[in-house]
């Protein structure tokens, strides 16, 4: 059995039986033989399907928040904006269903086609930071496609990925199509990498796993795309509207406690405009309400866990420039914490995923383009500039897969999300993902009499 814990109570809130190797060569055999029924739904019916469950979801909007809250520790504001976004992306791929078509191609002596086909059972592996919506994103465009799924959540963020097993069959999504694992990523999610009947392992979770699931898939030459850890630059010139800049760049280090793989937490700040900036970001960092997720107002709940906290505290030494409040109650408590820092140190170079911020001063443009490609990783980040001309050079410089320029957002809907460098590659939402959940097949027709 397994305990699910509350990270904001450090209770009990389930039990769950563990899935072992058995259990998910099971799984497969179902999602295998739901295959062949599964892609040849006509399009039009399975865009019903998911559109229904769309509107499952938002009708569940208040319950499904109200789990991710919980199990997650996530302030239960922000968990009803993720649902709402998790019915949006079922949306989006139903619309999308009709529109994924091939080309004709122009050769000799017949027609050269393009069909989309779907890969056939696919393993989806995800995260504890933002359970529901990261599986949506992937059961969204694998089942569009016409792909069937296993999906295995993170150990400790099992709950809202059954719930939303149990919608799928209300929606009339047939048995064995979508079918959900709990259990270790070292058992359950090892064996998806390497069962030969799994076509594809869409992964979202640490560098270091996604190694392994690369590793593991060339047993069977199976498809992966990886979206894993990031160290986002947030560079702030000295042209910038400081104010807002400094309003907004707390929330994109400290939302979900840091624990989100485009956190901009090395904020690269011009030298001429630096002490302004952190007094102003400092004032700003002071606004955020950390305290119960269950309550309307909080804007920071605590870390997933004991052992997660620890890891975070060993970034944090010596005296910060700033460090909240956090309640002393029960709970993996971890306050706002803002460093001054070298992009050499440690701070700067690996992935925290928690509300530790590390402030990074620069000279000028060629310095800030340096000092954001000097990571390993490529997610995301930001510029800010009332500089049309510079915004623009700073965004194709900077090697990441997502970029806003006086905005710190990563995540739409409808755009293309992924990484450059060891942050992986694929790209999910946007009609990119589709990609990912399909091959092509280019077919000649003879017309030779
Ligand atoms: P993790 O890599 O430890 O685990 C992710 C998933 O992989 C979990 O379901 C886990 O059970 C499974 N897993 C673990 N070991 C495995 C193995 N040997 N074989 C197969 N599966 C295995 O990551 P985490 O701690 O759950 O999440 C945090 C990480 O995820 C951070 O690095 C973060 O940046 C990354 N992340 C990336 C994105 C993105 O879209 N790029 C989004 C969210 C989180």
């Amino acid at each position: 059995m397994f305990t699910v814990l509350n990270p904001a109570t450090e209770e009990p809130i389930a039990e769950l039986e563990q899935a072992g190797v058995e259990e998910t060569d099971e799984a497969v055999a179902r999602a295998k033989a739901a295959f062949p029924a599964w892609r040849t739904v006509a399009p039009g019916d399975r865009a019903r399907l998911l559109r229904r469950l769309a509107t499952l979801v938002e009708e569940h909007t208040e319950e499904l928040a109200r789990i991710e809250s919980r199990n997650v520790g996530k302030p239960i504001s922000g968990a009803r904006g993720e649902i709402g976004m998790v019915a949006q992306v079922f949306h989006y791929y139903a619309g999308a269903i009709d529109k994924h078509f091939g080309e004709t191609i122009p050769v000799a002596g017949g027609v050269a086609a393009t069909f989309r086909e779907p890969l056939g059972v696919v393993g989806l592996i995800v995260p504890w930071n933002f359970p529901a919506n990261i599986a949506s994103w992937k059961l969204g465009p694998a089942l569009a496609c016409g792909n069937t799924v296993v999906l295995k959540p993170a150990e400790l963020t099992p709950l809202s990925a059954l719930r939303l097993a149990e919608l799928c069959l209300e929606a009339g999504i047939p048995e064995g199509v979508v079918n959900v694992l709990v259990g270790k990523g070292s058992i359950v999610g090892q064996r998806l990498i390497e069962h030969p009947d799994v076509a594809k392992i869409a992964f979202t979770g640490s560098t270091e796993v996604g190694r392994l699931v690369m590793q593991g898939a060339a047993g069977t030459i199976k498809r992966v795309t990886l979206e894993l850890g990031g160290k986002s630059a947030n560079v702030i010139f000295e042209d910038a509207d400081l104010e807002r800049a400094a309003a907004s760049a707390p929330y994109s280090v400290f939302d979900n406690a840091g624990q989100d793989c485009c956190a901009r937490s090395r904020i690269l700040v011009q030298k001429s405009v630096y002490d302004r900036f952190l007094e102003l970001l400092i004032e700003a960092t002071k606004g955020i309400k950390v305290g119960d997720p269950a309550d309307d107002a909080t804007e920071m709940g605590p870390l997933i866990s004991a052992a997660h906290r620890e890891t975070v505290a060993s970034f944090v030494d010596g005296e910060p420039l700033f460090r909240g409040d956090a309640p002393d109650s029960p709970g993996f408590w971890f306050p706002c914490t803002i460093v001054e820092a070298t992009n050499d140190d440690r701070i700067a170079r690996e992935e925290v995923f928690g509300p530790v911020a590390a402030v990074i001063p620069f000279e000028d443009e060629a310095d800030a383009i340096r000092i954001a490609n000097d990571t390993p990783y490529g997610l995301s980040g930001s510029i800010w500039t009332r500089d049309g001309a510079r915004a623009l050079r700073m965004a194709r410089a900077i090697e990441a897969g997502v970029l806003s320029v006086n905005a710190n957002t990563s995540v739409r809907v409808s755009t293309p999300f992924g990484g450059f460098k060891q942050s992986g590659f694929g790209r999910e939402l946007g009609m990119h993902a589709l990609e990912g959940y399909s091959e092509i097949k280019s077919v000649f027709i003879s017309t030779e009499s």
